[in-house]
């Protein structure tokens, strides 16, 4: 099996069965996003509590792009700290358009390899980043609400 069949059986397998699916009970992040070019729905629920990502899960619908990429994008933020985050998000970032990268969060093995194959489709980026944007943007008000 050569890394493209073994990234496109990713995509599916977290497509078919995806992980952390629901609502966190407790969470004080609520965020949805939308992607009109495709239909894609996503709604997440965290739970961010001292700079750490306790908790995330997802419910939504879409092409199979965005709900695996929602997938597997909770399961490698659960249990992280805020900045790390945020630096896999810019690494995601790289990798799903295509640009170089610093593969310091990231490589060929890694799940979140499976979507570098969507930066030759401009139209699916958007599919890969939508949970990755509601994300940023749920954490980003969470953070500015605790610091006022
Ligand atoms: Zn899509």
């Amino acid at each position: 099996m050569d890394l493209d069949d073994l990234y496109q059986e990713i995509i599916l397998e977290h497509y078919k069965e995806p992980k952390n699916q629901g609502t966190v009970a407790d969470a004080n992040v609520h965020v949805e996003g939308r992607n009109p070019f495709c239909g894609d729905e996503i709604k997440l629920t965290m739970l961010v509590q001292e700079g750490i990502v306790q908790d995330i899960k997802f419910t939504g619908s879409g092409c199979a792009i965005s709900q695996s990429s929602a997938s597997v994008m909770t399961e490698h933020i659960k249990g992280k700290r805020v900045e790390e985050v945020k630096k896999l998000f810019e690494e995601f970032g790289h990798l799903v358009r295509g640009e170089e990268h610093m593969h310091e969060q990231i490589d060929d093995m890694d799940e979140l390899s499976a979507f570098q194959g969507v930066s030759a489709f401009p139209t699916r980026v958007k599919c890969a980043m939508l949970a990755w944007n509601a994300m940023k943007e749920g954490i980003e008000k969470e953070l500015e609400r605790y610091a006022e």
